[in-house]
């Protein structure tokens, strides 16, 4: 008995596996047609400085809403973007869109703030980072300092120095550049004073531990070294009034997460921004 019953969990997992390995093989070859088919689409999420009580950016975050199998979250489609190749392309779009959504947003007078892209290592190996963001910018004519880039600790696997030019050359345009999930990736501190960035953002799984005193002094050594840096700190994952309240006695006042705001469709977005409107309205200033 005890023998087919194990049988059975081997085939059940088996299966599973295979099911896996389907969705997979079936995601790659429809993320190709999913940009031209228009299955992309951009959230944008708040963040909100809780001392001045006033929304000062927000990050864009994509989506696939796949004609079969529904919404994909990045954390599945992203990894498969990278290993194609497919991810130059899909961020050329992301930073096209978000350059001329947020200047038409501007225009329209709707909200005045910057919109952070997620970047790739994959797009700076690509080398044609540069050249795509000054397309986005001038084919937007959005002020560069309305575009902020999101990186990640992972530029110090590929080529450090590399990437510290890409970036210099980035900043000499005016666009902001800021350090996402910090404190969760592989490299050292050791560099971190000589890569230009403006921001920090402190990873949410330290911000969703921080009930616990060990999470407690990481956060606050964050919040130190931000600081000492002249770096903007922003937490990330914030849902709570416990650890906003927190936060903000440790000396952080940014502020992105569930609490304050959900990553909103454009239409959901102008909504919220008309609710919010004369605490967003603040930021603009
Ligand atoms: P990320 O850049 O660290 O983005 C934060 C993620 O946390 C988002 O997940 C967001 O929806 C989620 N989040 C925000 N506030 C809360 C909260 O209060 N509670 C919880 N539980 N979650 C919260 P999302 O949208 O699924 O994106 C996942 C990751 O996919 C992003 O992590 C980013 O690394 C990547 N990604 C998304 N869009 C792009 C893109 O255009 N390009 C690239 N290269 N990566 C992207
Ligand atoms: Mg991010
Ligand atoms: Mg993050
Ligand atoms: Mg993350």
């Amino acid at each position: 008995r005890a023998k087919s019953a194990g049988k059975n969990q081997y085939q059940l997992f088996d299966e599973e596996t295979d099911r896996m390995h389907v969705r997979k093989l079936e995601l790659e070859r429809d993320l190709r047609k999913a940009l031209a088919n228009n299955e992309l689409c951009i959230y944008y999420q708040p963040k909100w400085d809780a001392e001045l009580d006033c929304l000062t950016g927000m990050e864009a975050l994509l989506r696939w809403n796949h004609p079969r199998l529904g919404m994909v979250s990045p954390a599945e489609f992203i990894p498969i973007a990278e290993e194609t190749g497919l991810i130059v392309s899909m961020t050329r779009w992301v930073l096209n869109e978000v350059c001329i959504q947020n200047r038409e947003w501007q225009k329209r007078d709707i909200v005045h703030v910057c919109v952070s892209v997620n970047m790739s290592i994959r797009v700076f190996e690509s080398g044609m980072l540069c050249e795509m963001v000054e397309e986005s910018l001038q084919e937007s004519n959005i002020d560069s300092g309305s575009l902020e880039l999101e990186i990640t600790e992972s530029i110090a696997m590929y080529d450090v120095q590399d990437t510290i030019r890409q970036l210099q050359h980035l900043k000499s345009l005016g666009v902001r550049v800021s350090m996402d999930d910090f404190g969760t990736g592989y490299s050292s501190l050791g560099n971190l004073d000589e890569i230009p960035i403006d921001a920090l953002k402190i990873d949410q799984m330290f911000i969703r531990q921080s009930a616990q005193p060990s999470k407690q002094a990481i956060i606050s050594t964050i919040i130190a070294i931000a600081g000492h840096l002249k770096l903007e700190v922003v937490a990330e994952g914030v849902e709570t009034e416990e650890q906003i309240g927190f936060l903000q006695s440790r000396g952080c006042r940014v502020m992105q997460g569930y609490y304050y705001g959900k990553p909103m469709d454009t239409e959901t977005l102008e909504a919220w921004l008309i609710a919010n409107n004369e605490r967003a309205k603040q930021g603009a200033s």
